[in-house]
Formats: structure tokens, sequence, C-alpha cells
């Protein structure tokens, strides 16, 4: 493509591939093969032939998805070709023969497939499989039992106990059944609940809020986004350093948006990064960068709405990588 021979590999944003992929596992029209969980209505229209994709060329069926998340009451409409655009190109507008161009509205769909659960889910069970990549603003300990419950959404068996992730620096904590977590994982449900031999259900939730408090506060994301605030230009922060060769910045400023967690008024516009030796990208609002920055917070909350900035992704990002190393893997 054009713009990835100017500037570099062009790989997408990774967040949206991982999005694609979770909304094409619940499509069979498309080849998806996972049903949908409890609060999700899936409804796949008919196949009205074929397009090809404006991007890559490739074909697949011409039709429309709706995905509609029963306990948000929210849903989205999307035609098949933007969710290839999603999970093969990393993109946000789709090409379609057929279709057209069009935008794909990533902070609902997020929304409506639960992305944030499965993401959270994710990383615990990243934290849990690598005690060692612990960040420092973690504590995780097990809290084994003997024996396995039955999931009471598809009956798979997972074990008994739970474990407990700490803050180090706020304190805050919660214990986490690895039910629950097979839940988020599995389902993307915050929501679990296990079967009993008796036939009878019970039932819990993990405490997303305080989930996302004790994972997202670390002096680290302070310092991360003091970096990156640096060769942002936007009203707010630095632009007073160069940025580094292997990031391409982009910024779209757009009116204003003020900080619910301290009343700051910032612009309303977003930015994107570029690791032009990866290709991968990410595309984020300036409220995020300033809630890094000024709150150590992953997690960011503004007049237009709330997110959460997938923090390792990020890190990968804007890491140096070797231009030598990317052409040993590229062959
Ligand atoms: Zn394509
Ligand atoms: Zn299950
Ligand atoms: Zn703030």
């Amino acid at each position: 493509m054009q713009r990835g021979a100017e500037r570099g590999r062009h790989a997408g944003e990774i967040e949206l591939k991982k999005l694609g992929h979770l909304l094409h596992a619940y499509v069979p029209a498309i080849g998806g093969r996972i049903p949908a969980p409890r609060y999700l209505e899936v409804e796949a229209g008919p196949t009205l032939g074929s397009e090809s994709c404006g991007r890559c060329g490739a074909t697949g069926e011409l039709g429309e998805v709706s995905v509609r998340n029963l306990d948000k009451g929210r849903a989205v409409q999307l035609p098949f070709i933007a969710v290839h655009a999603l999970a093969s190109h990393g993109e946000r507008f789709y090409e379609g023969s057929t279709s057209g161009i069009g935008a794909i509205d990533v902070d609902a769909l997020k929304d409506v497939l639960n992305y944030e659960e499965y993401r959270i889910g994710r990383l615990l069970t990243a934290l849990l499989a690598h005690t060692a990549l612990v960040p420092d603003h973690l504590a995780i300990a097990e809290e084994m039992a003997v024996g396995v419950v039955s999931c009471g959404e598809c009956g798979d068996p997972v074990r008994l106990g739970s474990f407990t992730v700490r803050n180090c620096y706020s304190g805050a904590s919660t214990s986490i059944p690895y039910l629950g977590l097979h839940a988020l994982v599995e389902h993307k449900d915050a929501r679990f609940s296990a079967l009993a031999v008796d036939g009878g259900v019970s039932e819990g939730g993990v405490a997303m809020r305080l989930v996302r408090e004790i994972l997202g506060r670390s002096p680290a994301y302070q310092a991360l986004g003091a970096r990156i605030a640096g060769f942002v230009s936007a009203r707010g922060f630095g632009g007073a350093e160069p940025c580094p060769q292997h990031l391409v910045v982009r910024e779209h400023p757009a009116g204003e948006e003020v900080c619910a967690a301290c009343g700051e008024v910032l612009d309303g516009g977003t930015f994107e990064l570029r690791n032009i030796h990866t290709g991968h990208e990410m595309h984020l609002p300036y409220l995020a960068l300033h809630a890094l920055m000024s709150h150590g917070e992953a997690f960011y909350e503004g007049g237009r709405g709330r997110g959460w900035v997938d923090v390792p992704v990020l890190q990968r990002l804007t890491k140096r990588t070797w231009p030598m190393v990317q052409r040993l893997h590229s062959g």
C-alpha cells in the first residue's frame, strides 16, 4: 500500500485486529464457530453474493451482521467487509466493492462485545501464567482449592479456588475465583455462574470497576505518558521533544474535552502513533494520554465517554525494535 511504502510498514492497529477476530468468531455466515454468549444477540442478514476488499483484493460474502448487547441495550450493525477490515487489516475504515467505504464505530463495537472484559481476562491470565512478568505496581497470590466446578454458561469444568490481585501503591485488592476469570476470558462476561451437583445454580460477578482501578494505576504509566506527551503537540502536552525516529505521530485536534477525574480542559481530539519498524498503530484520544501522564491511570473518562488504554500494547508499540531483527523476521 502506498502509505505503507512511503512511511515504513503498515500493519494496522493490534487492538482492532483482536476486536475483529472476536466479532468474526460469533458470525457463522463468515466462518465463525463460537456460540454467542448469554448477553449477546448476533443476527446475520442474508448473503447477497460476494464482494472484494479494496485494500487486499480478498473476496468474501456480501451481507451485514447486527450485534446487540442485551445487558447494555446497545447494538451495532456492520457489513461483513467491516469485520474483514478489522480482523485482517486492523483498520477503522472498510472498503468494499459493493458496500463502498465506511467508518466503523470502534468504541461502540468494543462496548457491545465486552472487549474490556475480554482484555482484562487475558491480562490476568498472562499475569498468573508468567509471574516473573507481573509489573511493579501489582502483586498476585493464588489460593488453590481441590476440585472443579461446572461453568453455568458452557458447562466446562473449571478449577475451584481463587486468586487475589493487589495494587501495591493504592493498597486496593480483590479476590477473583478462577470461574470468574474463565467467564471473562471465554465469555467476555463479568458475570459468572456455576452448576451445582443438585442442579442448582450459584451466581457471582467480577467487580470490574475495582479490577480496573487495581490493574490500571501505576507510577510507571505516568512516566510512559510523560514520554509520549513530549512529542505530542496538542494543547496541554509537551511537544518540545523530537519524536523518536521509529515512531510517526499524526494528530487530529477537535474541540474540547473535560477530564472527569480532575476537571482539566483538554483538546477533545485524537492522535495516532505508528511504529515504522513493526507497522503497528494505536489511535487514542488526548484524554487517554492526559490520564496516563497526570493520573498514572490507564482508564480515562470525560464528557465524550470513557475508555481504557491497553498499556502492554502501547508499550510494545513505542518500544524501539531493531530494523535488522525485523528484516530477518520478514525474510
Ligand atoms: Zn482486505
Ligand atoms: Zn464457561
Ligand atoms: Zn485529569
